[in-house]
């Protein structure tokens, strides 16, 4: 028996799915939240079972073992021994990796050092590497990169119009996010269409609470909305997307914020659907509460949906029209009435959707039979595409 656990680790928790390979099935899966904070929750959900427990998790080593010990508590597994592969979704690679690896002692290493590119994240990557790398010491571990799969992009999308130097001596340009998720719902768009993704356009749109937009010409990404760092291209749960950066000065002359780090804090935490509604940045309660009457909430909605669509704009006319656009994650999957939002405003482009087809639950072809442009939803699967990564390595 050969098992396989994707790891996904943010800044204070800990996401995993447990595979049995080489069948692909989940055996188990669970989340451990607030990491470092006195109640931490860690919840595993296997064979139609749930175990939630709360208790101080101090960091993510220890998390790491509370949870290989959960595996083995509750008789998912045996033996330690049993999983025999583990990879690790790395928010920033730079430009040192453009596809998945063997992590070795350089390769952790050098993921730590792009830290810069991903404060929050590439230090949670690194410690649940090392914490698994100690644990399982004869597993095969992998990174996987959230930015490989933008390395394809032409310099003309991936500078930005800075002095030369930022770029040749600090690697300034944009990096994007996502990746996996755009390359797995593109590959399952191809499917969908009957067609091979070679021959195809596509706008990928992964909307959750982060969210970015891709431009995808035969199966490689040319264009993408997140930038530098995760707080670029468009409107968030709670970060700004896209901005004129002369507003930093201007709001640190005017509050008397004098570390600018604590704008970028608010520009990435206390902007986006919750800045604007002042209510939540979760999509469900700002369309509940739009729903109620209330104008924050509405305004919200329809900026969240502007910024995408003006993305899509910019998408058709970077790949000169497209076969198709796909919606995915929490947003994306979910919400039929921002789906609904966001194609109504461009029929000019021939983008036409199925109202009967666009429902809670939908997964393929949502578009009318004549739409020029095709609209799906397709559920992303992260975890399954760093899960088989790791078996290349096996
Ligand atoms: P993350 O970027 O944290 O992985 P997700 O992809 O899980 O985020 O997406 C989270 C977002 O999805 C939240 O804003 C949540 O409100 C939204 N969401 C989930 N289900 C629905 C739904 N039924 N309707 C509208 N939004 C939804």
């Amino acid at each position: 028996m050969s098992k396989t656990i994707a790891i996904n680790a943010g800044s204070s928790s800990l996401k995993w799915q447990l595979y049995e390979m080489p069948e692909e099935t989940v055996i188990a899966k669970g989340l451990i939240e607030r990491i470092g904070l006195p109640e931490s929750v860690s919840t595993v959900s296997f064979a139609g079972d749930k175990q939630v427990v709360t208790k101080a998790i101090h960091n993510h080593t220890e998390a790491v073992s509370i949870l290989m010990n959960d595996l083995k508590a509750l008789k998912i597994i045996e033996h330690f021994s049993e999983i025999t592969g583990t990879g690790h979704r790395v928010v920033a690679g730079g430009e040192l990796f453009n596809s998945s690896v063997l992590i070795t002692d350089e390769v952790a290493k050098q993921i730590e050092e792009l830290s810069d590119l991903a404060p929050l994240h590439n230090p949670a990557n690194v410690s649940g590497i090392h914490a698994f790398r100690a644990l399982l010491p004869n597993a095969t571990h992998v990174a996987v990169f959230d930015t490989a799969f933008h390395s394809t992009m032409p310099p003309v999308a991936f500078r930005y119009p800075v002095p030369n130097a930022y770029y040749d001596q600090y690697a300034v340009r944009k990096y994007g996010a996502h990746g996996t998720s755009h390359m797995y719902v593109a590959q399952k768009a191809a499917d969908y269409l009957g067609k091979p993704l070679d021959d195809l356009k596509l706008i990928t749109a992964h909307i959750g609470n982060g969210g970015s937009l891709t431009a995808i010409a035969g199966g490689k990404s040319i264009d993408t909305s997140m930038g530098f760092t995760p707080l670029a291209g468009i409107m968030m749960g709670t970060r700004t997307g896209e901005l004129d950066a002369s507003i930093i000065p201007y709001i640190m002359a005017k509050t008397g914020i004098t570390d600018v780090s604590e704008v970028i804090d608010i520009f990435n935490k206390k902007s986006g659907l919750a800045g604007i509604s002042e209510l939540s940045s979760d999509m469900r309660d700002i369309i509940k509460s739009r729903d109620a009457g209330d104008e924050k909430a509405a305004l919200a909605f329809d900026m969240f949906v502007d910024r995408i669509q003006k993305y899509i704009g910019q998408y058709l006319a970077v790949l000169n029209g497209a076969d198709a656009i796909v919606f995915t994650a929490g947003i994306g999957e979910n919400s039929f009435e921002v789906r609904k939002a966001i194609i109504d405003g461009l029929s000019w482009f021939g983008l036409d959707i199925d109202d009967s087809k666009n429902v809670v639950g939908a997964d393929g072809i949502i578009s009318t039979p004549n739409a020029k442009v095709k609209v799906l939803v397709i559920p992303t699967d992260e975890e399954l595409v760093i899960t088989r990564d790791v078996e290349k390595f096996k």
